[in-house]
């Protein structure tokens, strides 16, 4: 850098829509599970902006609004009203869309998230933990939905009035690593909850980054750009990244930022001018007349507060804190909700010892997701898998006790979420339980030695991983049932018998 050159930060804000994922619309029974319906076939004269029709309030909309304010760590208005926001688009057949602004529902919040430079692709167990203040979240309705062919424009108002709840921060991010980990961690929250899929590519979740450069250590803020059309969490690490590029190019050589709408172009790579700067818009807020205002009494609240689950971030801080788990394993125990719930289930069924936690954490990463994955079960439907959290404890406990090995066991689990039988069950069944009948070992070892005296004399010579072989050929001999400790043990004698 030379003398002229001058490092700067970014300062990035973030807007994100969230579609709420209630059974009926935000102010009409109109069904809310539009997403790949036929065009306009979840509409009424409601949510079509028919004169004379009348909104009503869907209180499960604000309750899943105020369950995501929580989590937010965000105040909770007891009173707030609904308001008008005009302005004039073809996808908004009222000619304004029914909002919250001088009172949000919920406001005043914040969110710790853990950053990685999840851009480099490798992991690390190291992460910086970064406070993001919310600034606000309040409830609005879905626009309906443009379609360009050609010369014509179509329009699908399925999703006119569905519930959408607009999250702003504070302007507190400062890389794009940043935003990323924000996003994700504002994703798996409306998941936990179970408000919203939060599905960036189906347009269920929506973030437009507003961001703007200054020289290190100044305090005001630079030009500021919005960059829309992001339509995954990479799309926007990669959108910021490039903008940070661009933007410090130019200032270092003594230009300037224009203050403009930008979009993204994923398959170049690049973020292109949608539009200038436009004068301030005036949406003639005023009360929504045909609404009661909404009042949140201590009641209400604390029924809606005791539904937020304990969310990932605590339990990722609990699980190495109380089960010595690393970061890694704590995060991807507890990405879904449903896996670190089943998780937690083995747990707390198997006897208190230490290495149980990690007992149970090998067995859901290893051979249950291997087993979900070759069937095609997401993570999140962990619960249709006919065995449970209490069977698998009690496998696990089979192994330690000594009646099946561990390479059976991986087999008896196999069965196990076929049936949903219980592990004793099966183990008799097929005969698995483990040969820990030592003079039956030794006839076996016996002979594997008889049989291989070029290994033997290999092993005693110091090659150790011709032991290897040997006590996989009589764990063969056993069919895979042997006590592997003692056939070790065994063998390891038989073979110093042969030291000439
Ligand atoms: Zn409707």
């Amino acid at each position: 850098m030379t003398e002229h050159e001058t490092d700067y930060e970014v300062v990035i804000g973030m807007e994100t829509h969230i579609e709420l994922d209630t059974a009926s619309k935000m102010f009409c029974a109109c069904s809310a599970q539009c997403f790949g319906a036929e065009p306009n076939t979840h509409v009424c004269p409601v949510c079509l902006g028919m004169p004379g029709a009348l909104p009503v309030i869907n209180r499960r909309a604000v309750e899943y609004a105020m369950m995501v304010g929580l989590a937010l760590n965000c105040q909770i208005a007891r009173f707030t009203f609904w308001e008008r926001k005009s302005y004039w688009y073809p996808d908004l057949p009222k000619g304004y869309q029914i909002s919250q602004y001088q009172y949000p529902l919920c406001y005043d919040g914040w969110i710790d998230v853990d950053v990685r430079d999840v851009a480099s692709g490798t992991w690390q167990e190291h992460a910086e933990r970064r406070r993001i203040r919310i600034r606000r979240a309040h409830l609005e309705e879905d626009t309906g939905k443009l379609t360009h062919i050609g010369n014509f424009s179509y329009v699908d108002y399925n999703r006119s009035g569905v519930p959408l709840l607009e999250i702003v921060t504070e302007p507190d991010l400062r890389s794009a690593n940043e935003a990323y980990a924000y996003l994700s961690a504002l994703q798996q929250i409306v998941r936990y909850l179970g408000v919203g899929t939060a599905d960036m590519e189906k347009g269920a979740m929506r973030c437009e980054p507003n961001m703007s450069l200054r020289p290190k250590g100044s305090h005001e803020l630079g030009v500021k750009v919005e960059i829309k059309n992001l339509n995954s969490l990479r799309a926007v690490r990669d959108a910021i990244a490039y903008e940070i590029e661009r933007q410090t190019r130019i200032l270092r050589s003594g230009g300037s930022i224009q203050q403009v709408t930008l979009g993204w172009d994923e398959a170049r790579g690049v973020t292109y001018i949608q539009r200038e700067k436009e004068s301030a818009h005036d949406y003639r807020y005023f009360p929504e007349p045909d609404l009661p205002p909404l009042q949140v009494d201590e009641a209400w609240l604390a029924e809606v507060r005791a539904r937020v689950p304990e969310l990932a971030l605590a339990r990722q801080d609990r699980y190495r804190r109380d089960f010595g788990l690393s970061a890694y394993d704590a995060v991807v125990l507890t990405a879904d909700r449903a896996v670190a719930d089943w998780f937690e289930a083995v747990v707390a069924a198997l006897p208190n010892g230490p290495g149980r936690a990690k007992a149970a954490a090998n067995w859901v990463q290893s051979e249950l997701f291997r087993v979900m994955k070759s069937r095609g079960i997401p993570n999140s439907a962990v619960h249709t898998l006919p065995v449970k959290p209490a069977q698998l404890a009690e496998l696990i406990m089979m192994v330690e006790r000594g009646v099946i090995n561990h390479h059976t066991a991986k087999h008896v689990f196999e069965a196990m979420c076929d049936s949903g039988a219980d592990p004793q069950c099966i183990v008799e069944e097929r005969g698995l339980a483990q040969v820990s009948d030592a003079a039956a070992l030794r006839d076996v070892v016996e002979a594997v030695v008889a049989a291989h005296p070029q290994q033997v004399q290999q092993v005693l010579a110091g090659q150790e991983k011709v032991f290897g072989f040997l006590v996989g050929q009589a764990m063969k001999a056993t069919r895979g049932k042997g006590n592997a400790q003692m056939i070790h043990a065994l063998l390891r004698e038989a073979i110093e018998r042969q030291r000439a």
